[in-house]
C-alpha cells in the first residue's frame, strides 16, 4: 500500500452559513468539519438551533404558496438547470467530496457527481408527466384526481454519499411542487451547503433551505416542527425508528431509506471472474460505507475455498490511502470513532468463531496521514454464518464469506436478517437465478451484477431497511397526496328521505 500526499488540501476560510429564504445566515456557534484522510479541521460549519429550524420552515412555508402553483415546464427548467450546473462544475466536486467523507477521489468523480446530475435530469423529464386521472363514473358525474404537493418537506441525509442522497430528495420533492429544508449530516455538511449555494438563484427564495447542525438538535427540531408535512430520511435504522416515533404523534408521513445487510448468493455454475469483480465492487466501493453493500458472500460449498482465496488475494492488492490521491482505491472511513467501531465488530465476530482471513489492520501510511481513520479491506470466513458478521450492518469494508449446499438453505439464510434492502444471485442458469431472486426478501435483487441502479429503477427496502422508493417515476407519488374532485352533473337523487 502506498500513499502520496495530495498536492493541495482544501481549507475553507469562512465558516459555512445556513441557507434560509435565499439568504446566507451566519451562526453564533460553529462546529468543525474534520477531514477523514488526515484528521485535521478543514472547515467550520454553522451549528444550528431550533430557532434556525423555525426560520427555515417558515421560509419554506411562505415559498410553498408560490412554488406549488408553478407550471411543470418551470419546474422542469429549474431541475434541468441544476443538472447543468453540476455537470459544468464537475471538476470541483471530487476533491470536496473526498475531503469531506473520505470517498476516493477517482470514485467521487466517476460516480457521485454524474449520478447526482442524472437524478436532477431524470426528474426534470418525468415531472412533465405529473398528472391525475379522470374516472368514468357515468354520465351524471365528472370525477378527476390530481396529485397535490404536501408542503414543507424535511430532508435528512447521511454522510456516506451526501451529493447523491441530497439529489435523491431534492429533485422529486421539488418536481412535485414541495419546498424543502435539508439537514445534512454533521459529518458531511459542506457539499450540501455548496450545492444549494450554487443553485441559489435557480429557485425562488425559500424553495430550498439548508440548516446545518447536530442530529439530536437540528434534526430533531425539524422532525418535530408542526409545519413539516413530510419527512424524507436516509440513515441508520435506529435513528429512523426514533424519528418515526416522533412523527406518529402528528401522523406525518415519511420515506425511510435505512440500513442493509446484503447477500451475494453464488451458485455452483457462476462465472467466477465476474463474481470476483462484483464482490470487490459490492463491498469495497465507497469504502464499504454503503447501505447497498454486499457484506455477505454466500458461496456454494464447491466454490467456497477458491472464491475465498481469489477475493482475499485481490483485497490485499487494493490501494488504501489518502482520499485525495488519484491512485487510492479505498479511502479512510468517516471518522476515528466509526473506524474503531468497525474494527471492534470484526474483533467480536472473530471471538464468536469467524476466521480473519485478511485485513482489519490500521495501515501505516506515514506521518502526514497518521491522523486519518484507515482500515484495510477485511475478509472474514464463517462457513456456517453463525456470527454477528452475518447479520449486523458493519458499514465498512468488511466481507463475510459463507458456504452453502442447498438452495432452500441459502435462501433461508439470506432472508434470516432484520434488513431487506439489496441481495444478488450469480448463476449462468438464468432460470435458477430468477427462481432464487424471486425468493429473496429485499427491495432490490441483482442477478449477475451488483450496484446497478439506473434512474427509473426504484431503490428502497423492506423490513428494517425502511419503506418508500427513490430514483423512479413513482417517487413523485411519495411527495404528493391524491385529491379527488367528484362533481355531480345531474340532480336526480335516490329516494332516501321521501
Ligand atoms: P444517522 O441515522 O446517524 O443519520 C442520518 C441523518 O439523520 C443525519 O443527518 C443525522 O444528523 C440525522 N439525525 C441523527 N439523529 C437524529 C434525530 N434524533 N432526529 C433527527 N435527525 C437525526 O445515519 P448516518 O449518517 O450514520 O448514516 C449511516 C446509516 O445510513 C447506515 O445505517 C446506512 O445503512 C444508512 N443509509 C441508508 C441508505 C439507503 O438508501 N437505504 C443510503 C445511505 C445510508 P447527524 O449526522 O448530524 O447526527
Amino acid at each position: 500500500m502506498t500513499s502520496v500526499l495530495a498536492p493541495q488540501r482544501l481549507t475553507l476560510d469562512a465558516p459555512l452559513p445556513h441557507l434560509i429564504g435565499g439568504e446566507e445566515v451566519a451562526a453564533d456557534r460553529t462546529f468543525a468539519a474534520v477531514e477523514p484522510s488526515t484528521g485535521r479541521t478543514w472547515a467550520e460549519v454553522a451549528a444550528g438551533t431550533a430557532a434556525d429550524v423555525d426560520r427555515a420552515v417558515a421560509a419554506a412555508g411562505a415559498a410553498f404558496e408560490q412554488w406549488r402553483t408553478s407550471s411543470l415546464d418551470t419546474r422542469q427548467a429549474c431541475l434541468w438547470e441544476v443538472a447543468e450546473r453540476l455537470t459544468a462544475s464537475a471538476e470541483r466536486w471530487p476533491a470536496l467530496l473526498a475531503t469531506e467523507n473520505g470517498r476516493a477521489i477517482r470514485e467521487a468523480g466517476l460516480i457521485d457527481v454524474p449520478t447526482a446530475a442524472e437524478i436532477f435530469r431524470f426528474f426534470a423529464g418525468v415531472v412533465r408527466d405529473l398528472h391525475g386521472r379522470s374516472l368514468p363514473c357515468g354520465p351524471g358525474a365528472h370525477v378527476a384526481t390530481s396529485p397535490r404537493p404536501l408542503g414543507v418537506v424535511a430532508a435528512l441525509v447521511p454522510w456516506n454519499s451526501p451529493l447523491i442522497s441530497v439529489a435523491h430528495k431534492l429533485a422529486p420533492a421539488l418536481a412535485a411542487g414541495n419546498t424543502v429544508v435539508v439537514k445534512p449530516s454533521e459529518l458531511a455538511s459542506v457539499s450540501t451547503v455548496e450545492l444549494v449555494r450554487m443553485i441559489a438563484d435557480v429557485f425562488p427564495p425559500g424553495v430550498v433551505n439548508v440548516v446545518t447542525g447536530l442530529g439530536p438538535e437540528v434534526g430533531q427540531a425539524l422532525v418535530a416542527h408542526p409545519d413539516v408535512a413530510k419527512v424524507s430520511f436516509t440513515g441508520g435504522t435506529e435513528t429512523g425508528r426514533r424519528i418515526l416515533g416522533r412523527l406518529s404523534e402528528r401522523l406525518v408521513p415519511a420515506l425511510m431509506e435505512l440500513g442493509g445487510k446484503g447477500s451475494m448468493v453464488v451458485c455452483p455454475d457462476a462465472d467466477l471472474d465476474t463474481v470476483t469483480e462484483d464482490v470487490l465492487t459490492g463491498i469495497f466501493a465507497a469504502n464499504g460505507e454503503v447501505c447497498f453493500a454486499a457484506s455477505r458472500l454466500l458461496v456454494h460449498r464447491s466454490l467456497h475455498a477458491e472464491l475465498l482465496e481469489r477475493v482475499c488475494a485481490r483485497a490485499e492488492r487494493i490501494r488504501v490511502g489518502d482520499a485525495l490521491d488519484p491512485q487510492t482505491q479505498l479511502g479512510p472511513l468517516i471518522s476515528r470513532a466509526h473506524r474503531d467501531g468497525v474494527a471492534a465488530r470484526v474483533a467480536a465476530a472473530v471471538a464468536e468463531g469467524a476466521e480473519l482471513c485478511t485485513g482489519a489492520r490500521v495501515p501505516d501510511l506515514g506521518a502526514d496521514l497518521a491522523g486519518g481513520s484507515y482500515l484495510t479491506p477485511t475478509v472474514l470466513s464463517s462457513p456456517e454464518g453463525t456470527t454477528s458478521a452475518s447479520c449486523e450492518e458493519f458499514f465498512g469494508p468488511v466481507l463475510t464469506v459463507e458456504a452453502w449446499d442447498d438452495e432452500d438453505d441459502v435462501v433461508r439464510r439470506a432472508n434470516d436478517v432484520a434488513y431487506g434492502l439489496a441481495n444478488g444471485v450469480w448463476s449462468t442458469d438464468l432460470a435458477r437465478a430468477l427462481r432464487i431472486a424471486d425468493r429473496l426478501e429485499s427491495g432490490m435483487v441483482w442477478v449477475n451484477t451488483w450496484f446497478a441502479t439506473p434512474l427509473g429503477q426504484p431503490q428502497g427496502g423492506v423490513r428494517a431497511s425502511g419503506f418508500g422508493r427513490e430514483g423512479a417515476a413513482s417517487t413523485l407519488l411519495e411527495y404528493t397526496s391524491t385529491k379527488v374532485v367528484h362533481a355531480s352533473l345531474d340532480s336526480t337523487r335516490p329516494p332516501m328521505w321521501t
